[in-house]
């Protein structure tokens, strides 16, 4: 039988960035608050010390910051007819472990969505007519609006310090900014990083298209920053090991450089390493949670009792502990009935690499967020009906790395091995910048998550399985962005040129690595037929399971999304303080 720990308010699955947010949410409300977090501590001191966190082998290679699949993995398919076989060396998607989560190791690309992201189904009901959705994909409307997070998105900026130029304040365009973008209430707290010879040549080629290129939203500070919390920033010294490590420098915004050396401070706050939460226990109903059961350290096994769980232990995890837990109905893809596991979405991007023989960009000086980008292409600017899909994409010029294993693009045609390749390596080193782009990916009925028939994990539990493959719509997307990528690679002159996009035969690979945007599986909506959470992420059938993360986007983004993610955390708390707290139970009625 588990042992029983006391009792607390609030028990927080995972200490990445939504958790840290909640937690410093929670306590200030006046709650006890515990955080269980599954892998080990970790802080820039001592962990993330120069020189050792410049080992390239041991962190990007290796990926010593990520999910060990020994500990936790998922099978994976391309379709409902196939037999899922276990992802078990990590590829296309790394998530974190240990304190920090993925926010520890990110590059820091930081937006918001478009407006009409929040509402996509809507947009294109209203503006290109219902018929243009293909009759598979099931995309949402989220059920929260863009002017309802506004203030969440305008805060999470501050603590995160971010470095950029506004586009739109307040509905007057600003010069140098994304023109595309929402209105913002204020500039970004920080000016955007220095630049990089790659993005000067790519600007002006992008300007003399009649395109606005501006910086990328970068949580990497470009200058002294102390944030609302009183945590302070140092600026980035584009070391160029920023995806993948820990800062070595306090200038990657992490839940430790911004909130974690706060939260710690409180009396009411206290966490737990090596923890890892095996469920949600239910009262005999099913309809409220009643704390949780983890593997300690010394692998006991623990009740937590607690009047409120907070699940922040990134998507895909989030999704598998509803579904072992017995929260909210399976999904099921045949029948397209129950919620959990519903619209599981990735990410569409491409890219091309450029080599000139007589230019030298210095790639070893980088930084996870350094790039000029264009956002002309986003999902407000396109007309879908006459381009035949939906969805955007922004595009960008970065330099984030000149790492020696990862990082040495070659031009077609070059030896993959042996003294050719040593003599391409040479000859080639520091003579390449690319152009990539990053892409919406609709939901589709049957890419989904739900519990694997045959395999389990070490506790016996069935791991989660994905269901997932590319389709046409999201191909034609990236087409499009190909089409517009090689006209501004041309236009760059370069001696040479490889483009790199999904065609129409592609079927997903687990192999090489695309993003951790993984999204969905436990959506957000209005309506609870339709999806596994109200609009304030609380579980529509055990109302004290509140879910943070970007397991709520009903599809994805055109951009990375942590600047969501994180918007989304601060407007659940403060429904959570402002509403539940005083008269707990369903915020929304169904
Ligand atoms: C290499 C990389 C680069 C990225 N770059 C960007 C970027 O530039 N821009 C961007 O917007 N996003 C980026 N992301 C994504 C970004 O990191 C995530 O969106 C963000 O960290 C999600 O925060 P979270 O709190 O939801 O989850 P996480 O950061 O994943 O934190 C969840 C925590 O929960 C823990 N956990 C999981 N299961 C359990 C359990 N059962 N019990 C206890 N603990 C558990 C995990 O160990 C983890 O520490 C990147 C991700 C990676 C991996
Ligand atoms: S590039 Fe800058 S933000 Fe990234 S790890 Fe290096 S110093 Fe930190």
């Amino acid at each position: 039988m588990a042992r029983k720990n006391p009792h607390v308010d609030a028990v927080l699955v995972g200490l990445g960035w939504t958790n840290s947010i909640m937690g410093m949410e929670l306590t200030d409300a006046g709650l006890n608050v515990l955080a269980l977090e599954r892998g080990k501590d970790q802080d820039t001191v001592p962990d993330f010390a120069y020189p050792k966190m410049a080992d390239e082998l041991t962190y990007a290679v290796r990926y010593k910051m990520m999910q060990r699949p020994a500990q936790s993995t998922l099978t994976v398919r391309h379709g409902v007819n196939d037999t899922a076989l276990p992802y078990r060396s990590l590829g296309s998607f790394l998530p974190g472990n240990g304190v920090g989560g993925a926010g520890t190791h990110w590059n820091g690309h930081t937006w918001r969505p478009q407006p009409q992201e929040l509402r996509l189904k809507s947009y294109v009901e209203e503006s290109f007519g219902s018929d243009i959705i293909p009759e598979e994909m099931t995309i949402q409307d989220f059920g929260v609006s863009y002017d309802e997070l506004e203030p969440h998105f305008d805060f999470f900026e501050k603590v995160l310090g971010l470095a950029g130029k506004a586009g739109n304040i307040n509905g007057e365009i600003q010069e140098g900014g994304n023109p595309f973008e929402g209105w913002r209430s204020s500039e970004y707290p920080m000016p955007p990083l220095a630049r990089t010879y790659n993005d000067v040549l790519f600007a002006d080629v992008a300007r003399d298209q009649g395109l606005h290129p501006f910086p990328l939203p970068a949580a990497n500070a470009s200058e002294a920053y102390t944030n609302p919390y009183g945590m302070q920033l140092g600026p980035c010294n584009f070391c160029g090991f920023c995806e993948r490590f820990g800062c070595i420098n306090y200038s990657k915004s992490s839940p430790q450089t911004c909130v974690l050396g706060a939260l710690k401070q409180r009396s009411n706050f206290s966490y737990r390493a090596n923890c890892e939460v095996l469920k949600v226990n239910l009262d005999s109903d099913g309809k409220r949670a009643t704390g949780v059961t983890y593997v300690d350290e010394n692998g006991e096994e623990v009740f937590q009792p607690a009047d409120l769980v907070v699940l922040g232990a990134y998507g895909l995890h989030n999704v598998h502990l509803m579904l072992l837990s017995g929260i909210g109905k399976p999904y099921d893809p045949i029948s397209g009935t129950g919620v959990v596991g519903k619209n599981y979405a990735y990410q569409m991007n491409g890219g091309a690499t450029l080599f000139f023989r007589d230019k030298e960009f210095n790639p070893f000086i980088g930084a996870g967020a350094n790039a000029t980008t264009v956002n002309d292409y986003g999902v407000e600017q396109i007309d879908f009906g006459q381009q035949g899909f939906i969805g955007g994409s922004y595009l960008s010029a970065a330099m984030t790395n000149g790492q020696p294993i990862r990082n040495m693009p070659l031009p077609s045609g070059a030896p993959g091995w042996g003294a050719g390749w040593k003599q391409a390596v040479q000859d080639n080193y520091g003579h390449a910048m690319s152009i990539g782009s990053h892409g919406s990916n609709m939901s589709y009925r049957d890419c989904y998550l739900d519990l694997d028939p045959t395999y389990t994990d070490p506790h016996g539990r069935p791991l989660m399985r994905m269901t997932f493959n590319w389709k046409d719509n999201d191909v034609r997307m990236t087409q499009f962005m190909k089409q517009k990528i090689e006209t501004l690679t041309k236009a760059l002159g370069p001696d040479d040129y490889r483009l790199s996009f999904k065609d129409f035969d592609s079927q997903y690979d687990v192999r090489p690595y695309q993003t951790t945007h993984n999204v969905g599986g436990a959506i957000m909506g209005t309506d609870p037929s339709s999806s596994a959470l109200n609009r304030y992420l609380q579980s529509w059938d055990v109302d004290n399971v509140f879910v943070m993360g970007a397991s709520a986007f009903p599809q994805n983004l055109q951009y990375n999304p942590t600047g969501l993610v994180g918007a989304l955390t601060y407007w659940a708390a403060k429904a959570i303080r402002e509403q539940y707290l005083p008269n707990p139970g369903p915020l929304v009625q169904a």
